[in-house]
This record gives C-alpha cells, structure tokens and sequence, in this order.
C-alpha cells in the first residue's frame, strides 16, 4: 500500500522509525568490517535465516516504500539510527534536548 498525502507519508516514516528502534533493541542489526568500510547486516524477524545486506539508501528487503524518490524501510533506518549514533532512548520520545544558545531555549513551538 501506498501513501496517498503527506501525512500518511509520515505516519509511515513513523511506523518504520518505530520498528527499526526494535530492530536494534531485538539485537538484529550487526555490524561488520567490510572491505569498503563497515556493512550493515540485518536478520529479517519475520524470516530468521535471511539477512539483508543494509545500505544507505537501499536495501534488499521486500519494503516498497519510498519517500522524495529514495526507499526508506525500517532497516535503513536502524542503519542510519547506528550509523549517527542516535541514543535509542531518544527514539519516540518527547521531547528532544532543545539547543541552546545564550543560555536561552530558541523558539517557543514544540516540535
Ligand atoms: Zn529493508
């Protein structure tokens, strides 16, 4: 299934940041030294014996979901959850640290 509006589109951005917070937690993403660098390597949960071999920007998983043109499925983001060394307790939870400037919170919305 599709997104047809943009929020739907970020309700599926959402859904897949969720999972991939579990993939992590589950364990199922592993890093190893590749020749080029570190890959990626994530086990499927719904299929222990396959691992799909995660890039940046794509992954050979059965997720058809794109977003502004590039596939974005929960692995890729579990990638990029480790790659930037985002704190997983910060995942989904409210708020983020605001930054600080002057010692005062720069803007009054939330995000
Ligand atoms: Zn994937």
């Amino acid at each position: 299934m599709e997104p047809t509006t943009r929020i739907e589109q970020w309700e599926f951005v959402h859904r897949r940041l969720a999972r991939a917070k579990q993939l992590i937690e589950a364990g199922l993403l592993e890093t190893a030294q590749g020749e080029h660098g570190p890959v990626y390597l994530c086990r499927s949960q719904t299929d222990p014996t396959t691992i799909y071999v995660v890039q940046r920007e794509s992954c050979p998983c059965p997720d058809r979901f794109h977003i502004d043109g590039r596939k974005l499925c929960k692995h890729i983001l579990a990638r990029l959850i480790v790659e930037e060394q985002i704190p997983l307790a910060k995942i989904g939870q409210e708020p983020w640290p605001r930054h600080q400037k002057n010692g005062h919170t720069r803007g009054k919305e939330r995000p």
